[in-house]
């Protein structure tokens, strides 16, 4: 039976970096709601890597931090622009709305996961009346739910129609170390300079144990968010808990080599899947993980030989997602499985 999966890259455990910091955050007494010295440092490793003074915060996971960072950046008559497969429309059970006390989602096309400029103009022109729920902020995935990827040059574009109609930017960041991991730009290039206002910051799919950073680049937006996440129950009274491990992540660039390696993986799992007869890959691969589209009886032949993989992404649309800690033995073995219950 395999021991490792490609059902998420939150299958794996916690990456060694992140456990030593823990431990060591477990030597001794320190203040509580993260009046501490790690959290404080935690902070500071985080405004490096941006090269910018943020304002950051900890929360327990990305539904919280999406939910909360889009509550503070509109009043509940505010509508989101969103892709029709966002996480924050598909997977956070309305959490959006609900911390938004009524903000709307709005649903957006696009090619591959990703927003264009026209298609948020034209959701903000498309109505302009009282009655409509007012366009305030624009919302994109870095990395993608389908694993693509936005460059710099597509962000910058965002950010300035976003800036045209005066709608925040909010960027949800659950694969962001994926993405600057695959694009090898700095962190800054594909956030506040391209207009970014707020990144949800993932820790827990690069390797931590439980924790995303809500990064606020915009300072004046952060005021008193420290309540809103208080109040949506995401203040950790044992805050080095969630904050040293990014001490340990973010150090001599840990997070970007685990990050990077997932992405290598998946290329490989891309590359022996993509010669499989019959197997079809869906999406152009650029992170950490893989489309495919097999047929029904090959998926539960794979099933029952123990794998695990989400299989929700369409009519058979199985998703293969490699983590920091995916071995190439895990996914030979796995192509291997799959070309043998392949109907030939
Ligand atoms: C995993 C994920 C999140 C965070 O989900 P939680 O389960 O709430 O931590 C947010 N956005 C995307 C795109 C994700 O894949």
């Amino acid at each position: 039976m395999p021991t490792r999966h490609f059902a998420s890259d939150n299958y794996a455990g916690i990456a060694p970096e992140a456990w030593a910091a823990l431990a060591e955050a477990n030597s001794h007494h320190v203040p509580a709601y993260g009046n501490d010295e790690w959290t404080r440092r935690a902070a500071d490793a985080i405004r490096e890597v941006f090269e910018t003074p943020c304002e950051v915060f900890f929360v327990f996971n990305g539904t919280a931090a999406n939910s909360l960072a889009l509550a503070h950046s509109t009043q509940s008559y505010h509508s989101v622009l969103c892709h029709s497969v966002a996480h924050v429309e598909t997977d956070e059970c309305g959490a959006p709305e609900f911390f938004g006390n009524g903000t709307k989602l709005l649903q957006l096309p696009g090619e591959h996961g990703r927003l264009t400029p026209a298609g948020i103009e034209e959701a903000v022109k498309r109505r302009t009346d009282i009655h409509y729920p007012k366009p305030a902020v624009v919302t994109v995935t870095q990395a993608t739910e389908v694993g693509t990827l936005y460059t710099p040059a597509e962000l910058r574009a965002i950010g300035a129609m976003a800036k045209k109609h005066k709608l925040r930017f909010h960027m949800d960041g659950a694969r962001f170390a994926n993405a600057v991991a695959a694009l090898g730009v700095a962190p800054r290039e594909i956030t506040w300079q391209a207009g970014v206002d707020v990144l949800c910051f993932g820790g827990t799919k690069n390797g931590i144990h439980v924790g995303e950073a809500v990064v606020f680049f915009d300072r004046e937006l952060a005021k008193e968010f420290d309540y809103r996440a208080k109040q949506g129950g995401q203040l950790c009274s044992k805050m080095r808990f969630v904050s040293a491990p990014w001490l340990g992540m973010l150090k001599d660039g840990v997070w970007l080599r685990h990050a990077a390696h997932a992405n290598a993986m998946a290329k490989l799992m891309h590359d022996l899947v993509s010669a499989i007869p019959g197997v079809k890959v869906l999406f152009p691969h650029q992170v950490n993980s893989v489309f495919v589209e097999l047929p029904k009886p090959a998926i539960q032949a794979m099933y029952a030989k123990g794998w695990m993989f989400y299989n929700f992404i369409g009519e058979g649309g199985c998703r293969l997602m490699c983590s920091w800690d995916t071995q190439e033995e895990d996914v030979r073995a796995f192509v291997a499985d799959l070309a043998a219950v392949m109907p030939k």
